[in-house]
Order: structure tokens, then sequence, then C-alpha cells
């Protein structure tokens, strides 16, 4: 800043000035941006840059879900005249996503993996670009503004959203399993607390009232899968056969949930799943079918390999070491009576095969 006021008193170029007031402005922003190592911070540091720099009408800040079946876009974070809201980024809310095909613009610049650059009939502009991963695509930022960019102003917001790619790719590198491409336990740890809904930064009074409803039968649920017996495929066919049968496995675990649920390399051969709020039966089908998917699947190398999974509801009070204990425990059972199941906590306690657990952390009622 002082540079600035020096240049103004030695009466220099006011355009010169102006550019280095921008390009202080700037370096603000890419510097606020490199401190942050949390993909919901992250995108309020963006939207804060980007309409400071460039005055849009309009900022949304997509992440894309792509499965066998579809691709989903999350709007994790939009900015507009109706208001700014940042949504954790790390749990997509259904509210807030929709197939790609929904946009046609959006889905142009999926299919060019390109800036896509689109001229509305009032004059506005719609520029959206895109930011991925390994050629995959990850994010989708689109902005509207009020009329043509001039081509050194595109270059520039065209920068800064592939610096904020560089960034979330950091962040990747941290918060994921480099074997499997999961998020890693590191990322359950931070982040079981924001899915039980305790962390939405910014969303409007209605929003909240709608996600808080919900009875007993849509909650969240933990499981615990842990692969039968993956000490012998190691032993019988080598570590990076073994290693292959987890990369397989991941993806099992990938075809099987919806984009919503979490699913996380836990250690090891445990992996853990955490669903979005369904009822009772769905969550157990939902578990028996991944089951099912890895009896079935004829791994390169070994043949067959089997997984046991035990889950337990998520409590209001919960912490990551309750619920993961409970959903041990209905793994632990499986494995004492043979492997190759699937069991809930509530449920063997209920049936008295098992003794319940005292709650830790408050004053929870179980069932
Ligand atoms: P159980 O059915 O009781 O779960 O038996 P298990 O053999 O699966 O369980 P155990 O805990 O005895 O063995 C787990 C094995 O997983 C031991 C370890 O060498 C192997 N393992 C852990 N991480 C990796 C990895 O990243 N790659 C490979 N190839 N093996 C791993
Ligand atoms: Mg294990
Ligand atoms: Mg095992």
């Amino acid at each position: 800043m002082n540079s600035l006021s020096v240049a103004g008193e030695l009466g220099a170029d006011p355009k010169a000035e102006a550019d280095s007031s921008a390009m202080l402005r700037l370096i603000g922003h890419v510097i606020r941006t490199s401190c942050q190592r949390d993909r919901t911070e992250i995108n309020t540091v963006l939207i804060e840059a980007l309409a400071d720099l460039f005055q849009p009408l309009a900022i949304a800040i997509f992440r894309v879900f792509t499965s066998r079946k579809q691709t989903v876009v999350f709007a994790c974070a939009e900015s507009s005249a109706q208001g700014r809201y940042v949504r954790n980024a790390y749990r997509p809310d259904t509210a807030y996503c929709r197939p790609i095909h929904t946009d046609a613009v959006l889905q142009r610049c999926q299919r060019q993996l390109n800036t896509v650059v689109e001229v509305l009939a009032d004059g506005r502009q719609r520029l959206v670009f895109p930011i991925t991963q390994a050629k995959h695509l990850i994010y989708l930022i689109d902005i509207t503004v009020a009329e043509n960019l001039a081509p050194d102003q595109r270059t520039l917001m065209m920068r800064l959203v592939e610096y904020f790619g560089h960034h979330i790719a950091l962040l990747d590198y941290g918060e994921t399993d480099t074997l499997t491409g999961l998020p890693n336990r590191k990322t359950f740890d931070k982040h079981l607390f924001e899915v039980l809904d305790h962390q939405v930064i910014d969303e409007p009074p209605c929003e909240r009232k709608r996600r808080r409803k919900g009875g007993n039968d849509s909650q969240h649920w933990l499981a615990v899968c842990d692969i039968d017996h993956f000490k012998r495929v190691n032993d019988e066919h080598g570590h990076l056969i073994g290693d292959e049968v987890l990369i397989m496995f991941a993806h099992l675990m990938r075809d099987n949930f919806r984009y919503q649920d979490q699913l996380f390399r836990f250690g090891g051969e445990e992996f853990v799943v955490v669903l979005q709020p369904t009822g009772e039966t769905v969550v157990r089908q939902a578990f028996e079918r991944l089951r099912l998917a890895v009896e079935r699947h004829v791994f390169t190398g070994i043949g067959h390999i089997t997984v046991s999974i035990g889950y337990s509801r998520l409590y209001d009070n919960d912490t990551a070491p309750d619920v993961i204990e409970r959903a041990d425990e209905a793994l632990y059972y499986i494995k004492q009576h043979g492997r190759n199941a699937v069991a809930c906590y509530e449920d063997l306690v209920n049936s008295g095969q098992l003794r319940v657990k005292v709650p830790r952390s408050g004053d929870i009622e179980l069932f």
C-alpha cells in the first residue's frame, strides 16, 4: 500500500497506479486462497476474489460427481443479487444437486473440458471454467458478467480459477488415500461432524429448517467394511495383487453407493461408509448389495473374496470413536460367526446377541 501512495505523491501515471492497485488486490486474494485447508472455506475465498476483481452478476461453484450412471453437479457456493450461499463442500446436499444434462452450458463444458463462453440474449456473458484432475472433471466455475470481458480480464479470471484448481489438487493430496483415491482416515476424523449436519456455513433459514426435519426413519448410518482373510491374499498372491484387490474393492464401493454417501479408506483393508439419511430397510439393502457385489466379483489373479460389514446409526451426540466402536462391535460379531455377512449393531443388541454399549458422550437414548 505504501508504494502506491508514494507513487501518487510523485505524480506517477494514474493507469500504472491503478494497475499496481489491482495487482496488490490480486496478490492479496492469492495469499488468502493459499492459506485455506478446507474445500468449503476455499470456496468462500474464491467467491470473494472473483466478486472483488470482476464484479460479476453471478458466480456458482459446482462440485462434479460422476458415476457409471450419471454426472451430477452440486452448487456448493453461489453468489448473485439474491445473496451469497456457501454450503459444506464435503457433503453434497441433494436440494442443490442436479444432473449435468439439465444445463446445456455446463454439459458443453463437461464434453469439451475447456472454457465455454455463452453470450446471453441481453448481452450478458456466461463463462464456465472446468477444473479437472487426472482428466476427470471435478469442479465447474460458472461466472456471469454484465458485458464482454476484455481478453486480459478473461485470461486473469481463467488463471485465478486455474490456481484454485491447483490448490484443490493439493488439498486432495492430503485428504485422499493414494492407493484407492478414496478420502483417507484423517478426512473422516475431520469431517464426521459435518456429515452429522452441524456445519452449514451459510444458507437460508428455510433450508436449515428443511434439513433438520426427518425423524428416526431417516438418519445417517455408518458402516465399517472389512475384507475377510485379506492377509491370506497377501501371503498367497503377494502384496501387489493385494493392492489391486483394494483398488477394485474401492471401485465396487463407488459403484454401489450414491454420490452423496461418503466413502473412506480407514486403513489397511478396512473401509468406512457414511450413508446420507436413509430408512432402515434401504440401509440394509445397500450394505447387502455391496457384500453381494464383492462375493460375485472375480478379482484378477485370485478369484473370489468376501467382505464383512458392521453398521450402526449415528446419534446427535456421537463422536467418531463412539459410532466406529458400535459398528466395529457388529463387525467383530460377524467375524466370530462365519464372516461374509452384514450386521446392524442395534439389531444385534435388540435381539440379545450383543450387550448394549453405554454411550460415552452423553445422554443418548439408543432405541
Ligand atoms: P479378517 O477376516 O479377520 O479380517 O482377517 P484379515 O486377514 O483380513 O485381517 P488381518 O487384520 O489379520 O490382516 C489384514 C492384512 O491387511 C494384513 C496387512 O498386511 C494387510 N494390509 C494392510 N494394508 C495393506 C495395503 O495397503 N496393501 C496390502 N496389499 N495389504 C495390506
Ligand atoms: Mg481388518
Ligand atoms: Mg480383514
